[in-house]
């Protein structure tokens, strides 16, 4: 499982990373770091939690497809 930050959407509230501080890194301005990055193991639900309190809808899950749980 992938989750996806855009980063000419996200405006830096920070919500993903207290969710999920272990999958969504902040910049020194506070903004998630823009990419694609892997979900570790038994972190799924904090990343699908963290993808829908996105307030700019920013995030999304980039490979639903392997979310077996
Ligand atoms: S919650 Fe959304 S807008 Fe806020 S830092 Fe994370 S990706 Fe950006």
């Amino acid at each position: 499982m992938q989750v996806a930050v855009d980063g000419n959407v996200c405006q830096g509230h920070a919500r993903c990373n207290a969710l999920a501080p272990e999958i969504f890194e902040l910049d020194d301005w506070g903004h998630a770091v823009a990419g694609e990055r892997e979900v570790p193991t038994g972190h799924e639900e904090d990343a699908a939690r963290a993808v829908r309190s996105c307030p700019e809808g920013a995030l999304s899950i980039a490979d639903a497809g392997s979310g077996t749980r």
